[in-house]
């Protein structure tokens, strides 16, 4: 028989256990142990046939289950207390309250939007597929956790990200299971009157896209998920948000203008039914949301009758942008044709005319494609600050973009860095955080003071902890091990020897991630007889787990995958390699802290950042990765080791060399140094190594940290300059795109003409000072509209300045035909190799750095 209605029946739990409702919906249950606690309290095995989601458990609670808990008294003050505690998370001021809010005073902002194409929480809400979206999911989480007041704005895919499972070859084997999301953690937006609320946009040929609105929440932090399954689309339109990046061309772009234009009016539905305040500041996590930005364009256009300009400049001001990528393919871009359908004609958003639309995308830089609509360029074109995801993502971001800001150094290209950063309450192992509570007390992993006093739990604690947790790994390899091979065939019978794959006290190396070509899964088979001679030694054995999924069209990466299963499937070499199919968050939670070692041999520089040797770190696992991302930054010599890059040699022999360092690191430095033990057992080097990374690397890594630095340093600058453009009906918008017409209109004729220096010597000296007399054209703009500038810096022996400093040149006198001429000094501070030159930038209290507008006059 086949049902001709679905319909889902909720239970409705008693008032005496009514906490559980609220601690079920919120999932902070997901960094809170003792949440799970109570929900596993209620019946082990169920817990774990609902794969430990309290949502799943309470759907499936019996009345005689509630009416047997009801009587529990024990139960029911345990939960009204954990419903206590959440409330108490919930409603306390925290870091926000007390520090960044207190010195704002009046001031304060209220809401941050937070857009991103994914959300990685919880194994439970599949709607990641990689680093991208744990770092979303982790910077909602710590947000909660500070107080910081962040709004998340994502899509809901029923079918999110792919399982993945492999067939006999070894070939990966793609399946989309449906998500309920009535079993799970999610509320639907609903107007007064029940009803659900709908937000709906203009697709091309006259046609509608409408979508619900799927709330979750984050803890403090609510996550609203937009939702196309909605009865008034067609079939393909109801579709649309299915899969995560499941089709390409028009499906992409349809769900990016959903997340993004859609993002925006499911904000502004959320305040009108919730009360919620307004965002201060929207950031793009990625270029996927840019067209949050066009969306607000269009909305001041009509309700502050703004001009184009004029909104633009107030929505730069709140727009943060942050770039993940140095990778081409990885970069979001649409052809123009494509953007002219979808943004032209009928379907134009009122304000935004397609002409201006596309030369915010368009990449109008040296190597350029002029057919092509670039998310990222149309990114730092809508945000006054941006950021890269580490210190050396930072710098080849600005390399990358820096044709867009032609005529100023790389290194004044206005984009930042914040390193990533990972959420400690989610991926610090139970038993890690039971060590942790012994001798720190219970707030311990949360406050970070874990990791700066390790030295107070003695180190055979550490090491026997470690040992358990490669212990449970083992188990879980196992189970899953053996799954995957009647998945690819087997009978039972032909897996006796999985009962000896891998050993809780062998030297354990972890290798995950998602498998695009630059991350290179398969680097460590390219002498497959050194690894296997690693492998294998008999008194100082090696073992290596594996896991990674390739985007479903990507059949490069399934077929490294497959090279890697076959070399897994030898005989000789199983018990001590494998591949684990389903690289997810659950699989992660285990893997990280039965790891010994975590291994990452990216293509230098294009892992912007990396996260999960993050988790690794603090679940005590060392490094051993090529300096690239976060690792260039923070490897000391003491937490871990670095691959050498080999530069300036062709692939295949770069490849070659790397790989031969690698095994050069295995054999010499990590294996004899895990091997290495006193009479207690206990290796003191790696002990040594071990709690010095703790120590030194965990307060750094923490999402903690990358959290407070994004406040401080975006959102709350963002948020002035919000307000600032914002005052008296966006007068400073209006006078800021005056200025900056006027500015593009004279530049062409701004020009250095002569400069004169007083007072350097034959042999000048540090401490010298030299005078400077600048006699500039400036082309019909007033002296206060320019900024001039000496600027002083090392030279080159092309006279390229590095280093560069800058001192202003002051306004003098006044000639005919807009001569002017400005005075200043230049202090020689430095020694060595120097030059300066004389340059003319616009001036305008809102603009945020020298080189936002990319004008500029050199002498
Ligand atoms: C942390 C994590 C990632 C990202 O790891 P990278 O180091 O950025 O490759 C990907 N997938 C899962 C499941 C993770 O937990």
């Amino acid at each position: 028989m086949k049902a001709i209605r679905r319909l889902h029946v909720r239970t409705v739990l008693p008032d005496a256990l009514s906490p559980l409702h609220d601690l079920a919906l919120n999932l902070r249950w997901s960094w809170h142990p003792p949440t799970l606690d109570l929900f596993e309290s209620i019946d082990p095995v169920k817990w774990q046939e609902c794969r430990r989601q309290p949502m799943a458990m309470l759907s499936s609670l019996t009345p005689a289950d509630l009416t047997r808990l009801e009587g529990d008294a024990g139960f029911v003050q345990r939960a009204r207390e954990a419903g206590e505690g959440l409330q108490r998370y919930l409603s306390e001021p925290r870091w926000y309250q007390r520090e960044a809010q207190a010195a704002a005073g009046d001031d304060f902002s209220q809401a941050f939007a937070y857009f991103s194409p994914e959300f990685g929480l919880t194994a439970a809400l599949p709607q990641y597929s990689g680093g991208l979206g744990i770092l979303a999911g982790d910077h909602l989480k710590s947000a909660s956790d500070l107080g910081v007041p962040i709004v998340g704005i994502g899509l809901f895919y029923k079918s999110g990200y792919f399982r993945q499972r492999l067939n006999a070859e070894g070939w990966q084997q793609e399946s989309y299971p449906v998500l309920d999301p009535d079993d799970l953690p999610l509320s639907l937006l609903r107007e007064a009157d029940g009803s659900p609320a709908v937000l709906s946009l203009a697709m091309p040929g006259g046609a509608h896209l409408d979508a619900h609105v799927w709330r979750a929440q984050v803890g403090r932090v609510p996550l609203l998920l937009l939702d196309s399954d909605v009865e008034t689309n067609d079939a393909s339109r109801r579709d649309l948000t299915d899969r995560l990046y499941g089709g390409g061309g028009d499906q992409r772009l349809q769900q990016e203008m959903l997340l993004g234009i859609g993002g925006v009016r499911a904000l502004r539905l959320w305040s009108r039914l919730t009360g919620a305040p307004e965002p201060d500041v929207y950031h793009m996590n990625e270029g996927h949301a840019g067209f949050q930005g066009l969306e607000r364009i269009s909305e001041l256009t009509q309700a502050a009758d703004l001009t184009f300009e004029e909104a633009l400049r107030a929505v730069r001001a709140s727009t943060v942008f942050t770039t993940h990528t140095p990778v081409p393919a990885g970069i979001d871009r649409f052809g123009i044709n494509q953007i002219g359908q979808h943004f032209g004609g009928a379907a134009e958003l009122p304000g935004v005319p397609l002409t201006k639309l596309l030369e915010l995308g368009a990449e109008t830089y040296r190597g350029g494609d002029t057919g092509v609509f670039n998310m990222a360029v149309m990114g730092l074109r809508l945000g006054q600050r941006a950021n890269g995801v580490s210190v050396l993502h930072g710098a080849v971001s600005r390399g990358m973009f820096k044709g867009l800001w032609p005529g100023f150094d790389e290194s004044e290209v206005p984009i930042g860095s914040i390193t990533n950063g990972v959420h400690a309450g989610t991926w610090v192992d139970r038993k890690v955080f039971d060590l942790a509570t012994e001798f720190m007390g219970p707030h311990a992993i949360q406050d970070g003071t874990a990791f700066s006093s390790v030295d107070q739990v003695p180190t055979d604690r550490i090491w026997s902890t470690k040992r358990e947790m490669r212990e449970q790994l083992v188990a879980e390899t196992r189970t899953r091990l053996r799954k995957s091979m009647r998945d690819r065939g087997a009978t039972s019978a032909e897996l006796g020897w999985i009962d000896d794959v891998l050993d809780p006290d062998v030297l354990t190396i972890g290798f995950a991630r998602r498998v695009p070509t630059y991350k290179r899964l398969t680097l460590m088979l390219r002498d497959p007889e050194r690894l296997a001679k690693i492998l294998l030694d008999e008194e100082r054995p090696v073992q290596l787990v594996i896991a990674g999924k390739a985007h479903p069209a990507d059949d490069t990466g399934k077929r490294l995958i497959q090279e890697m299963v076959r070399f897994t499937d030898d005989p000789k070499l199983r018990h001590r390699i494998v591949f684990l199919p389903n690289y997810d968050i659950a699989m992660a939670q285990r893997l990280y802290p039965g790891c010994d070692v975590w291994l990452n041999n990216p293509l230098r520089p294009f892992e912007a950042c990396g996260t999960s040797g993050m988790k690794a770190a603090l679940n005590g696992a060392l490094n051993l990765s090529i300096l690239d991302g976060w690792w260039d930054e923070w490897f000391d010599g003491e937490n871990g080791w670095a691959i050498p890059t080999a530069d300036g040699v062709d692939d295949e022999r770069r490849d070659e060399l790397e790989a031969s360092a690698l095994y050069d690191l295995l054999e010499n430095n990590v294996v004899p140094t895990f091997y290495d033990r006193d009479e207690a057992g206990l290796p003191t080097r790696w002990l040594e190594m071990l709690t010095h990374t703790l120590g030194t690397l965990g307060p750094k890594v923490m999402a903690d940290r990358m959290v407070q630095d994004y406040t401080q340093s975006l959102y709350l600058p963002a948020a002035r300059a919000g307000r600032a453009v914002a005052q008296r009906n966006f007068e400073g918008a209006r006078d800021l795109a005056e200025r900056v017409a006027r500015l593009r209109q004279a530049w062409p004729s701004v020009r250095v003409e002569h400069v004169e220096a007083e007072g350097v010597s034959d042999t000048p000296q540090v401490g010298e000072t030299v005078r400077v007399r600048a006699y500039l054209a400036l082309g019909g703009l007033s002296p206060e509209e320019v900024t001039v500038q000496v600027a002083f810096g090392r030279a080159s022996e092309s006279d390229e300045l590095t280093e560069v400093e800058t001192s202003v040149l002051e306004p003098v006198e006044s000639y005919e035909g807009g001569k002017h001429r400005f005075d200043g000094e230049l202090a020689l501070t430095r020694t060595g190799s120097l030059g300066w030159t004389v340059r003319v930038l616009p001036a305008h209290p809102l603009l945020a750095s020298d080189a936002e507008l990319g004008l500029v006059a050199n002498a």
